[in-house]
């Protein structure tokens, strides 16, 4: 019953920010107020804060970050070197909040995602729940395109053998223990949705609704869909690779079959001369290299996660105040 002595949490709000200008005012300032109403109401203790994480942002967003942070301690800004991409930025969001924090939430800077959920959150954060996921009622503010490739993408995953949780959209609560044992995972090849779930800790699901974007366009271009998606199969499962192998043993068997075949027709002599020397010996080969490349493709699809030490995210400068004060350290 460790929920019994569970703490009223220090809460960081982590938002990654890609070009957000026209919606990061009005984010810092509705996600302000419920971060106050939350202390108020005793919820979380003071020093809570919004932590925004500027991924590289080409526009004002950074300029607009500082001075909202510079008029308040509640904000704090952690600006990357360059665009990492939505799950770096969330990651390098937690990585330096969970030093700081008891637990941390992750949320979009749009504010698609509703706020009034971290009442939700917190309550089974108190009750025990290391991870918190939050999960959409429904798509109906998504495109069909959306709707419909999403719906298709997380039954593969499922097919795959990945625990990804359906509609869940990296708007989650993280305990520091849970954060700590993320910062224990060092791939680069990062997937948060598919990673959390396979760490375990006590869990628990919050549904809440999904709005439309209260300003500007999805940071989310086709092409960085698709990389999400082909990171979320690549990193979470070597069943692609395994996939060229299975095909290759059924080619050899195709291949033997019509080895008998072609015998049996040379036998009875019903067939031009050299046709059953050549097909033979090219199913055979088409076979064997299909099989081997599987074998070689899963032992490189493991060395490839692997490998690639590379730093997930590059942080710039950061801007983190304690309550009162002035001077910004980085
Ligand atoms: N984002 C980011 N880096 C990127 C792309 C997006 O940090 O390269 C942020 C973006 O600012 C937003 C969140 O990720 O806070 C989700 O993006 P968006 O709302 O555009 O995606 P959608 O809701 O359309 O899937
Ligand atoms: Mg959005």
């Amino acid at each position: 019953m460790e929920s019994e002595g569970r703490k009223i949490p220090v809460l960081y709000l982590v938002v990654p920010c890609y070009n957000e200008e026209e919606v990061v005012e009005k984010s810092a300032r509705v996600m302000g107020d419920k971060l106050r109403r939350l202390i108020g109401e005793g919820k979380i203790r003071q020093g809570s804060k919004i932590m925004f994480v500027n991924d590289g942002s080409r526009d004002n967003t950074l300029r607009l970050l500082h001075q909202i942070a510079s008029e308040d301690t509640l904000y704090s800004v952690v600006s990357l070197a360059g665009n990492y991409g939505h799950q770096s930025a969330i990651l390098a969001g937690m990585m330096t909040a969970k030093d700081h924090a008891d637990a941390v939430v992750t949320i979009d800077a749009d504010l698609q995602q509703d706020i009034e959920a971290l009442d939700k959150f917190l309550a089974c954060y108190m009750a025990g729940s290391e991870v918190v996921y939050g999960v959409r009622n429904d798509r109906h503010s998504d495109g069909t395109f959306k709707k419909g490739s999403a719906t298709i993408y997380y039954k593969l995953m499922h097919l795959l053998g990945s625990k990804v949780i359906a509609n869940h959209a990296d708007y989650r609560l993280m305990s520091k223990k849970a954060l700590e044992a993320l910062s224990e995972y060092r791939e680069t090849n990062l997937f948060l949705r598919g990673l959390i779930p396979t760490m375990g800790f006590a869990s628990d699901v919050v549904y809440f609704d999904v709005k439309k974007r209260e300003a500007g366009r999805s940071k989310y271009t086709l092409g960085k869909m698709m990389t999400l998606a082909m990171d979320g199969i690549t990193s979470m499962s070597v069943t692609p690779l395994r996939m060229i192998a299975v095909i290759g043993f059924i080619v050899c068997i195709f291949s033997f079959v019509m080895c008998i075949i072609s015998l049996v027709d040379w036998m009875l002599g019903n067939n031009v001369p050299g046709y059953t020397t050549s097909l033979i010996v090219s199913l055979i080969m088409g076979g064997i290299t299909l099989l081997s490349l599987g074998i070689i493709g899963e032992y490189i699809g493991k060395i490839y996660m692997e490998t690639k030490k590379r730093p997930r995210y590059i942080i710039d400068t950061i801007v983190l105040k304690k309550n009162g004060e002035q001077s910004d350290n980085d």
